[in-house]
């Protein structure tokens, strides 16, 4: 497979390539381009001569509103291979794959619809001057994409940017990319302006850190580890370039003793083995209240019992986790917890029949009262739960926040109070009340604090970080 730049698929200048290895055989299905700088500078030189044409960014927010919105009745055309694609590519079951599908194309029609709605402002300011605030972009945003949603990542970063006129290059992850190039082709058929759209797969280390240090890059977009984060915002720094980094969390279901059992438990299950753990926002660790420690604790063990993990086509809870390496670094966490002494409470299964050479890992439920231990801190990105008591109001928030990250978090309690009093309390970019997750929630801002990264995706808060506020000052004659 080759890399999309000013509106055509060309190799890379080496000639080198990847191997894409389908996840629950280890088979190698196809090849994608082993990037270098050189290929990223072409990319990004055609999305400046894109910018700087007027191309895209002096459309109308409405033309480029429609042309999104074409895009995103195109994908809806091919959904159903788009999904086979991106359950193949990264394992998650079928059913997954297609919500993934569904919420890609939500993304591209309310971003065509939103791109004409972020207005500017008119200040009141000194008799004689009229002041408007303006949005503009930024020029040309570099993405660089992760493996675990490469559909939905896809729609999350591209749509605003697309919807506020800018253009763009965007490095999918080296696992996890082939609905990504499909999607790259299917933009050029809607009519997207050759170079306004750039795709190079490649190594991180390679092709992904040329394009956060390129210096014609205005904007960077990350989604990934925080070790990477962190050296995107360096890179990005270098040249004085902004950015929004989305890095995970080791978010918390809170459980008091007056919540709903019945219904919280298979959400929390749900919200540790959706994507087989491989989530951002997956819900890592349930805090649990003393007064129903033992209840909750055998209800969640037993519920965990009952979880599989299989291929994509036996729809199982999870799928597998997406290479060998992932999977070592998962069994890693659930070694290192075992010797230490950590119980495990519950341990689901590997469904029968699946392919010794998938990375499979059966979902897991531990529990332990260390706070500082590594399995109670850290993310895992595995279908690994930690169990935690908490004493009283204040303990929970205190456990709660008791991690560097800050993405997400859950309150389950009937407590209308104590409902807000946490919700304000509690670290985190999305509150849930009696829920858990929004991952289809597209019109809903999100991202996080501290280790969890910073900026806003999704709802109109994204075009905000796709764009640049300009104040224009007029004095007229009175
Ligand atoms: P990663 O951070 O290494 O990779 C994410 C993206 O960054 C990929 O496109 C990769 O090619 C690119 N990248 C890697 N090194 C780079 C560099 N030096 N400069 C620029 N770009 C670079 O993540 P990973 O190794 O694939 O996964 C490791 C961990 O990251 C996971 O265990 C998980 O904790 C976390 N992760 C989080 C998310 C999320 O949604 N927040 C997604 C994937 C992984």
């Amino acid at each position: 497979m080759k890399n999309l730049i000013a509106g055509r698929w060309v190799p890379p200048a080496a000639g080198a390539t990847l191997d894409c290895r389908n996840p629950s055989t280890g088979e190698v299905f196809a090849q994608i381009a082993d990037s270098g700088a050189e290929d990223i500078d072409a990319a990004v030189t055609a999305a400046r001569a894109a910018f700087d044409s007027g191309v895209w960014n002096d459309l109308s927010a409405t033309e480029r509103g429609r042309v999104l919105a074409r895009f995103a009745a195109l994908i809806a055309e091919d959904a159903e291979p788009l999904a086979a694609l991106e359950a193949q590519d990264t394992g998650k079951p079928l059913s997954t794959a297609r919500n993934d599908i569904t919420a890609l194309i939500r993304y591209f029609d309310y971003y065509g619809a939103a791109a004409d709605k972020l207005y500017g402002e008119v200040v009141p300011y000194l008799f004689g001057h009229s002041v408007t605030v303006v949005h503009e972009p930024h020029g040309v945003t570099g993405h660089i994409l992760p493996w675990n949603y490469p559909a939905q990542m896809f729609g999350r970063t591209l749509a605003p940017a697309l919807a506020m006129g800018n253009c763009t290059v965007l490095k999918p992850a080296e696992d996890g990319c082939a609905s990504v190039l499909k999607l790259a082709d299917l933009a050029n058929r809607a009519g997207l302006p050759d170079g306004v759209l750039n795709v190079i797969t490649g190594r991180g280390e390679v092709a992904g850190a040329a394009l956060a240090m390129h210096a014609d890059v205005d904007f960077i977009s990350f989604t990934g580890s925080p070790r990477v984060g962190q050296l995107v915002q360096k890179m990005a720094a270098d040249h004085f370039a902004g950015c929004t980094l989305e890095l995970g969390g080791k978010s918390p279901n809170i459980l008091f003793d007056d919540a709903d059992l019945a219904e919280a438990i298979p959400v929390i299950c749900r919200s540790i083995v959706q994507n087989a753990g491989q989530t951002c926002a997956a819900g890592s660790r349930v805090l649990i209240h003393r007064p129903i420690y033992e209840k909750a604790l055998s209800q969640l063990a037993e519920a965990f019992a009952a979880l599989t993990a299989g291929a994509p086509e036996m729809e199982a809870d999870c799928g597998p986790i997406i290479t060998r390496k992932q999977m070592q670094a998962v069994t890693g966490f659930v070694a290192r917890a075992e010797a230490a002494g950590t119980r495990v409470v519950a341990r689901g299964r590997v469904l029968d029949g699946v392919s010794p050479e998938g990375n499979f890992v059966a979902p897991m439920l531990f529990e332990t009262s260390d706070r500082d231990s590594e399995i109670a801190c850290e993310e895992v990105f595995g279908p690994v739960l930690v169990a935690l008591p908490f004493e009283d109001e204040a303990d929970a928030i205190r456990l709660a926040n008791g991690t560097d990250y800050g993405l997400v978090a859950a309150i389950w309690t009937r407590d209308g109070g104590r409902q807000q009093r946490l919700s304000r309390r509690v670290r985190g970019g999305q509150i849930f009340i009696n829920c858990y997750g929004a991952g289809a929630g597209i019109e809903l801002p999100f991202g996080g604090v501290g280790k969890s990264g910073h900026g806003r995706e999704k709802g109109m808060a994204a075009l905000h970080d796709f764009s640049v506020t300009k104040t224009i000052i007029h004095r007229y004659s009175t």
